[in-house]
């Protein structure tokens, strides 16, 4: 038997998977902008306006707005959604705080709805149950790249009147039904942070159909001031949160391989999937759900301990990065069991008194953390069929040593 690369032996995978990937355009758009001396538009035009025109028709919308980061964007969609303090915004557990948090910066309560266990996305069976008088829009996230159920959250959304922010933070260039993930609900957001499948190092945007949407988080993200204002002249409670030139030169270079890179690790992930399922207590997350591209932000298997001799989850997750696969071992814990949400260290904002969390259960979500998922990074799903060969004998390699 082959020894663990933990326990000294040598590594199945000893390739260094890039990210980003660039090249020349990217370094030659950035050195012009440089050159330049116009390092920002203030008034959100030259490559900033081009770049959200063409994200915009990317993704089959009419609006796009740009904005510092992911967590802005659903920032920006929320207010301009018409959400008032104390209102209710549905979100899951399974998710980066920013899903979250981004509530209570608006003075609205999250309300936690479990996911389901095969895709990790939002329950819609489990929504109608969570909604009150007071829930005004519901953020659902397109966890690791895959779409959610859209028709099902958009038919209660219509039925209950709430707005639906597409989280898609992990999910450029995906698509539910061939429409592009962001495009389906009333807005969607995205993150340019530096580990996502499109990046700008930082930077996030919102894309819209809605008019009135897109006026609003367009004088948000421009401190209040308004199509056809003066300069100085501020009608609504914004900030200056405008991404930079450079930043919008790069995107337009990375977003010309978004496509190529999304349809390899499509393929990659089917095909990664159908080897890691012949190995016992590994199962990876189910597609057919509607999905017909699949980002793979992340690749999640659901890992069996008792199939690995009692190895825990976390042990598997470092003995299979000490293989070389770049793999974690995710969440540890669901987002309401963070301390901003046990203490409600809520600081300066305004979250009604009644509100606690010490009482709220997501059973899959718990287990998912604790003793499931376990991610292989979007770089990673890069790779060649090969390297998706050596994922799958490392994880086997792990199996036999457990016996
Ligand atoms: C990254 C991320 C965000 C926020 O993006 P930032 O650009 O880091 O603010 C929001 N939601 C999810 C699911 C994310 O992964």
């Amino acid at each position: 038997m082959k020894q663990l690369a933990i326990n000294g032996g040598a590594k199945m995978v000893k390739k260094n998977f890039a990210w980003p990937v660039f090249d020349e355009r990217d370094v030659n758009a950035v050195t012009d902008i440089a050159k330049s001396g116009q390092w920002a538009n203030p008034d959100c035009k030259g490559y900033v306006e081009q770049f959200e025109k063409e994200f915009a028709a990317y993704c089959g919308s009419r609006y796009a707005v740009t904005c510092v980061n992911g967590s802005v964007a659903i920032r920006l969609a929320l207010i301009a959604s018409g959400v008032r303090p104390g209102d209710e915004v549905i979100v899951p557990p399974y998710t980066f705080i920013a899903t979250a948090s981004t509530v209570l910066e608006c003075n609205c309560v999250p309300v936690f709805v479990d996911i389901h266990p095969d895709t990790y996305n939002l329950d819609p069976s489990k929504i109608a149950a969570a909604i009150t008088p007071r829930t005004k829009a519901i953020i659902p996230v397109h966890f690791a790249g895959q779409a959610c159920d859209m028709d099902a959250i958009m038919a209660i959304a219509e039925r209950f009147k709430l707005t639906v922010i597409e989280d898609a933070a992990h999910a450029h260039g995906g698509a539910y039904k061939d429409r592009k993930l962001g495009s389906i609900g009333h807005a969607g957001c995205f993150s340019f942070q530096s580990s996502k499948n499109l990046n700008a190092g930082e930077g996030g945007i919102v894309v819209t159909n809605d008019e009135r949407l897109y006026d609003m988080m367009n004088s948000l993200r421009n401190v209040g001031r308004v199509k056809g204002g003066q300069w100085y002249e501020h009608h609504n409670l914004g900030c200056n949160y405008r991404i930079t030139q450079f930043q919008a030169a790069l995107l337009l270079q990375q977003l010309k391989r978004l496509d190529e890179q999304t349809r390899t690790r499509d393929e990659n992930g089917k095909y990664l999937a159908s080897r890691l399922s012949t190995i016992p207590g590994i199962t990876p997350l189910t597609r057919g759900h509607g999905e017909t591209a699949h980002t793979h932000h992340l690749f999640i298997f659901k890992y069996d301990k008792s199939q690995f001799g009692g190895l825990s989850k976390k042990q598997f997750a470092e003995a299979l990065a000490a293989e070389g696969v770049p793999a974690f071992m995710g969440y540890p814990k669901p987002l309401y069991e963070q301390p901003l949400f046990r203490d409600k260290n809520f600081l300066c904002y305004a979250i009604p008194d009644h509100v606690d969390y010490t009482n709220v259960r997501c059973p899959v979500a718990e287990r998912a953390c604790s003793e499931e998922a376990v991610w292989i990074l979007q770089h990673a799903m890069l790779g060649t069929r090969q390297d998706m060969d050596s994922f799958a004998e490392a994880v086997a390699k792990i199996y036999q040593a457990s016996k």
